[in-house]
């Protein structure tokens, strides 16, 4: 049987903030990804593998079996949605809200609201639950400038301090969800290698009480 256990984490503030909880569950990545161009880093446990993808492929990789567990913000778990995962540990870290935001003052002309958003299905589950009819543009990034050049008439995004939405003359609106990182194993990774992983699973819920 393969004993190795892989980790999929995606770079930036996931990875800082989940390498101390990592480091409490006694493995260190050898490499540093910042500065590093390997997408497989080794750690000081032989058996014990991160790899380093985008935070929006962490849960196919996850799914699929091509990571044994991963950590991924709830926000791209909402997204990506499936039921391919186990979901057992919030690790209280990259924590903020996603939000619907607008002008202060929007005009009020009965029109269908248009919605920009990186975040297509979570948007249209919420306002479906609101039986509210909008239309929802797809964008990558930079949310906030679609209702500056009118794109759009609110966007769907995240928000943390509100800082980016207040530099742009936007406010938060509606609160859609609060957003934490998880961690998300393989269901079958969870039967086939479920000692080490419960192992995993004890010191990282641990590591999130300690921090
Ligand atoms: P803020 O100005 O502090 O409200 O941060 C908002 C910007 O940071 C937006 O562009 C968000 O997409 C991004 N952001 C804030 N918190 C997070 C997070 N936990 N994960 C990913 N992006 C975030």
């Amino acid at each position: 049987m393969n004993n190795l256990l892989t980790i999929a984490l995606s770079k930036g503030r996931i990875f800082k903030e989940t390498l101390p909880l990592l480091a409490q569950a006694g493995i260190e990545p050898v490499d540093d990804p910042e500065t590093s161009r390997k997408l497989i880093l080794d750690t000081n446990q032989a058996d014990v593998k991160l790899v380093i993808i985008r935070a929006t492929d962490v849960p196919t990789y996850v799914e699929y079996g091509a990571a044994d567990v991963g950590v991924a913000g709830k926000d791209v778990l909402m997204e990506h949605g499936g039921n391919g995962l186990y979901e057992p540990v919030d690790l209280g870290i990259a924590k903020c809200r996603l939000m619907v935001a607008g002008p202060k003052n929007p005009p009020n002309d009965g029109r269908r609201l248009r919605i920009a958003t990186k975040f297509v299905n979570s948007t249209r589950r919420y306002y479906a639950d609101r039986r509210e009819q909008v239309e929802i543009i797809k964008l990558y990034g930079s949310m906030e400038l679609a209702p500056l050049v009118g794109l759009a008439d609110r966007i769907v995004d995240l928000v943390d301090t509100g800082n980016t939405l207040k530099a742009n003359g936007l406010v938060p609106l509606e609160h859609i969800a609060d957003i934490s990182s998880r961690l998300v194993v393989n269901k079958a990774a969870m039967k086939m290698k479920h000692a080490r992983l419960s192992q995993l699973i004890a010191q990282l819920r641990a590591a999130c009480e300690n921090h």
